[in-house]
């Protein structure tokens, strides 16, 4: 294609209408006919980014290969798409104002008054027309987070508005609303849609497809009324109904014929036919499980699913790729320091100890690891994960009974897990750990190994502290053996039990790259490990 087109994603009504996995699932269709496409976030809140905010905020912080911390749809993008995203995929209203305001500090403005309107619009233009340029995209879908209505996206809808009229061939809008069903009255209304759009119309932004949120089917009656209150075409008007699986909605919206409607209205022919049998295949799989095995997902944000989004979704993937539905018992780990591990872990293939940061809940993670080890239950620790297995062994095995992470215990007797080196001096919170991809180099007789068939591999990290290779020897001379090394920095990158069906701790996050297209690894082994143990 010859100039890549432009599709904004708002929502009406309320949040939560799911612009993220309608964004996500139109660019894989997109893609299945042979398009190149990205998505985009822009998030209306005045952080920088997501990476400093509080799990119970926004759920989990998502980091790109180029270590990006960022909004959690960004995940959904790379898992639906298959595609990585970077730091451009991701915009928040603090990272729009601080580039204009340095960019008014070095006098580039030349004298002029900085004002919302052109400079923080330009500023919000340049970033989506930037994420084109860089891979020549067919098209950029750009979801702006936050509700129509809102003060703080104003900058962004004006934008669209602008863009539009700049380039109305190749800019087009989907609103994402809701179209509720009143049960006392049994009728589904679509009153909520029509202010919605009559509220981006007042901001000067006529929706060129409508997508309505519904727990009931819409019947023509409902569609022919939405086009004529929202100025849509009836083709215009899709339906995205409650499916049971977030996966479900890809194939909705091709019965919905979302993309063709999409491509009809930008011109754009429709040249190579849809072909997503390999999602199909995955749906299949996932619909059709074999059997069932629970797992243990350990943390402190139980009561919170959002915040471990990722690791969720890898366990889906991995179910499917394994053919057997995983279930999830969220434990959370200051309840095992009440309770004891035995009667919350009792009955489970598989203990997941998740990432984390803080004293909170620590020692009950500590606990789960002991449990899964002197069980023999096939055990996967992440990043804090992985330093809690190092912490338990210190204690446990090597008798280093105060053992623990400088994290933690600044005057630990025994510092297994240190900050780094280049963290030491830094004080600012947002955006200065290790973040974003690094290699790994693999030994050969390990399950790592096994598991990834190579020695090299990269993955994302998001830490400040790390294992204190002053305690290596004794660590691999007692049976835990690092078997994956940074080969720069000779960090320990991920430790195992040689004497446990399958014990692994990872420094890093494999969630961040499980994909539809290619289940982790890691997740898929790990499950496996489950299965057998059942
Ligand atoms: N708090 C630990 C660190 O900073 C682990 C971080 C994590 O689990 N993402 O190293």
């Amino acid at each position: 294609m010859s100039n890549t087109k432009f599709i904004f994603v708002t929502g009406g009504v309320t949040s939560s209408l799911g612009k993220g996995i309608i964004s996500a699932s139109l660019a894989k269709l997109l893609q299945s006919r042979g398009f190149t496409v990205t998505i985009q976030k822009f998030d209306p809140y005045i952080n920088i980014d997501p990476g400093t905010l509080n799990p119970y905020e926004h759920g989990e912080c998502f980091v790109t290969e180029d270590g990006a911390e960022t909004d959690l749809d960004l995940g959904h993008y790379e898992r639906f798409s298959n595609e990585p995203t970077s730091q451009a995929n991701n915009i928040t209203t603090g990272r729009i104002y601080l580039s204009v305001i340095e960019k008014e500090r070095r006098g580039e403005y030349l004298g002029s008054t900085v004002q919302v309107i052109p400079h923080i619009t330009d500023e919000i233009k340049t970033s989506v027309k930037h994420l084109a340029e860089r891979n020549n995209y067919d098209f950029v879908i750009t979801e702006i987070g936050g509700t129509v209505g809102d003060i703080e996206s104003l900058p962004y809808i004006e934008s669209v508005r602008q863009m539009k009229w700049e380039m109305p061939k190749d800019v087009l809008v989907v609103h994402l609303t809701l179209v509720p069903y009143l049960s006392a009255a049994g009728e589904l209304k679509t009153k909520p849609t029509q202010h919605s759009v009559k509220m981006l119309l007042e901001q000067g932004v006529q929706p060129d497809i409508i997508v309505a949120r519904t727990e009931h089917p819409l019947n023509d009656g409902l569609r022919e009324k939405i086009a004529r209150f929202c100025n849509v075409s009836f083709t215009s008007v899709i339906e995205s109904i409650d499916a049971e699986s977030i996966y479900d909605v890809p194939v909705l919206m091709r019965q919905e014929k979302l993309d063709t409607e999409v491509l009809k209205l930008m011109n754009v022919p429709v040249e190579n036919d849809l072909d997503i049998s390999d999602w199909e295949d995955f749906l299949e799989k996932l619909k059709n499980p074999k059997d069932t095995v629970e797992i243990a997902l350990v943390g402190k944000y139980v009561e919170l699913k959002d915040a471990y989004k990722s690791i969720l979704e890898s366990f889906v993937h991995a179910g499917a790729a394994n053919e057997v539905k995983v279930k999830i018992r969220m434990v959370h780990s200051e309840l095992i320091e009440k309770q004891g591990p035995e009667k919350l872990l009792k009955g489970v293939y598989g203990i997941l100890v998740a990432p984390g940061f803080g004293e909170r809940g620590i020692e009950g993670k500590i606990t789960a690891v002991q449990f899964a080890r002197e069980n023999k239950i096939p055990f996967l620790g992440i990043c804090l994960g992985m330093q809690c297995a190092v912490i338990e062994y210190a204690r446990n095995v090597l008798k280093m009974q105060e053992a623990h992470s400088t994290e933690f215990n600044q005057n630990s007797k025994f510092p297994v897990i240190d900050i780094m080196e280049e963290q030491k001096t830094i004080s600012d919170m947002g955006g200065t750990m290790r973040l974003g991809s690094y290699a790994c180099h693999i030994k050969t007789d390990s399950k790592a190994f096994d598991t990834y068939g190579s020695e090299n591999i990269s993955e994302r990290h998001r830490h400040r502290f790390e294992f204190n290779n002053a305690y290596l020897g004794q660590f691999e001379k007692a049976g835990m053996h690092a078997t994956g090394i940074n080969p720069n920095e000779n960090l320990v990158e991920i430790v195992e039990i040689e004497e446990h069906p399958w014990f692994m701790g990872v420094q890093f996050h494999p969630e961040y790259k499980s994909t539809v297209a290619n289940p982790h690894p890691i997740f898929v082994n790990f499950v496996k490990a489950a299965i057998k143990n059942k």
